[in-house]
């Protein structure tokens, strides 16, 4: 059997978008499950769409997944440019792989399934315009070739002077003419097309001496003996011209079966999702932070506090599902489960919610030795006083209440810094004169209370209260007002032992003396 390739073939045209991240995955996937290989191509033919930082964008992107792939980048990081045993098809790069097109681009003249044309931009964009005058549309095809400046029009010595004296000249695919092209789709099934829609595209250009898209993509795939290509949508309109060149190049046998993943939609289902809906509804779109040349930040999964591991499981399950309950996979699960069988035709629409949801599971699921860590990471300076067993005891009270590690200082900020300020509302509520009188009682039986821990604290001071006949709720949520310095939080019990009894005598007697 052969083994199974497949490849990812982003163009650095900016960054990529979290859906290309998604048919990477799912590549890597479908490549792991079978021991197969996962490669990356850089389709860069287009220099005019070229924006520089795509390509480190992109591997940078992968390599926070986890979804590394096994040709086409080496162990720094770099796309590869010289074959060696374990990237034999190096260069990965397109622009870098020039040399290799022209001859297949010839090949299919040759064969009489390609044509030189030599119409120039200005032509054809009269063209354009006096059909669009005419509310039609120009399309450079069966029809229209016969009227055209190109090799099945123009006598042969005339097309022979232009290919040598001229250089705007393009090879373009000779689409035959009301042809039904069956295809099949591993997601969507059979589809057919009739020829008659399709135009003659352009397949290399002489200009820059480079392919088209489709070309380079066809040949490359051929060349890199892809077995499955795993690409967006988008690309669904291209598959009968890339049929065709498989059936004119001779390569049908080992012509590589196709699936095609719906679109991400907005979160109402309406469309597809873009930069613009996250920046409005508040989520990024982009697995890593993006600035663009006018210094425009784009938001990334990563700089917003996402765990890697919660990134890949919403990623899976935007477009696919086990078929069970089970939501939560890791990297190594997913290889297992995931099958293109079970990858969902309509588009996919993205959940913020959800997405924040996955992430509180993933951070559920840390130890708090690796949250104390990542905690530490993002707020170094300020918890550089406090050692790791205070800070733990910290992230272990507020954790069940945090979607995001950038959350915890605010969740927990009272426990590194004692109140400067108190609620004006929890102070008008709670600050009464019947409690101005008993907490000097309350603050002398907390600090006879010992030891200090949560459960003593907790079941000798509400006895204390009780058999004193006052209210709970108001000592409580007054202790709490001054402890915390607002008039929510955690148990009051469970602040206090945090703490320690020093700290929150002193934060009493603080808040009393300031509150007067
Ligand atoms: N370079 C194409 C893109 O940017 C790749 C399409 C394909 O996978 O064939 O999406």
């Amino acid at each position: 059997m052969t083994q199974r390739r497949v490849r990812f073939a982003p163009s650095p045209t900016g960054p990529l978008h979290m859906g290309g991240v998604r048919t990477a995955l799912y590549n890597y996937l479908y490549a792991k499950q079978a021991g197969g290989k996962f490669i990356l191509r850089i389709e860069d033919t287009d220099s005019q769409r070229f924006v520089p930082g795509s390509e480190e964008y992109v591997i940078e992107s992968l390599n926070w997944c986890g979804i590394l792939p096994d040709e086409g980048v080496d162990k720094d990081g770099n796309i590869v440019e010289t074959p060696c045993a374990e990237h034999p098809h190096a260069p990965y790069r397109q622009s870098q792989r020039k040399h290799i097109y022209r001859k297949y681009a010839e090949e299919l003249v040759a064969k009489g399934s390609a044509y030189y044309a030599f119409d120039t931009p200005e032509e054809l964009e009269k063209l354009r315009k006096e059909a669009e005058s005419e509310k039609s549309s120009f399309i450079y095809n069966y029809k229209s070739r016969t009227s055209l400046k190109n090799s099945l029009t123009l006598p042969a010595e005339e097309v022979k002077r232009r290919l040598s004296e001229e250089s705007g000249w393009t090879i373009r695919f000779q689409i035959p003419e009301n042809r039904v092209v069956k295809m099949n789709d591993l997601i969507r099934g059979d589809i057919e097309v009739n020829t008659s829609t399709l135009d003659d595209k352009v397949l290399w250009k002489r200009a820059d001496e480079l392919p088209t898209y489709h070309l380079a993509n066809i040949v490359d795939d051929h060349l890199m003996e892809i077995t499955e290509v795993i690409r967006g949508e988008e690309w669904l309109p291209s598959l009968p011209l890339h049929y065709l060149l498989y059936e004119a190049f001779g390569w049908e046998k080992s012509r590589p079966q196709f699936a095609h993943l719906s679109l991400l939609l907005k979160p109402d289902g309406k469309g597809k999702l873009s930069k613009r809906d996250g920046d409005r509804l508040g989520f990024p779109v982009f697995p890593l932070q993006w600035i663009n040349s006018d210094g425009e930040i784009s938001h990334g999964y990563r700089e917003d506090g996402y765990f890697p591991e919660a990134f890949v499981n919403i990623l899976a399950f935007l477009g696919w599902n086990p078929g069970t309950e089970q939501e939560i996979f890791t990297l190594d699960e997913l290889v297992e489960v995931f099958s293109l069988e079970r990858v969902v035709k309509s588009g996919a629409r993205f959940n913020h919610d959800k997405a924040k949801w996955y992430n509180q599971e993933y951070l559920r699921r840390k130890s708090t030795k690796e949250l104390v860590e990542a905690f530490r990471a993002i707020e170094g300076e300020y918890l550089a006083g406090f050692d790791d067993k205070y800070v733990g005891a910290a992230v272990e009270l507020i954790r069940d209440r945090a979607y995001f590690v950038h959350e915890f200082r605010s969740l927990c900020d009272f426990l590194f810094e004692a109140p400067e300020e108190y609620d004006p509302a929890g102070v008008n509520k709670f600050w009464k004169d019947e409690v101005k009188e008993i907490i000097p009682q309350v603050a002398d039986f907390i600090n006879s209370l010992e030891p200090f821990s949560k459960n003593i604290i907790e079941e000798k001071l509400e006895n204390f209260i009780k058999t004193n006949g006052w209210g709970m709720g108001k000592v409580m949520n007054t202790l709490r007002l001054f402890l915390v310095g607002r008039s929510s939080g955690p148990r009051v019990a469970d602040i206090m032992e945090i703490l320690g009894k020093k700290e929150v005598s002193q934060r009493i007697s603080n808040a009393t003396a300031r509150l007067g």
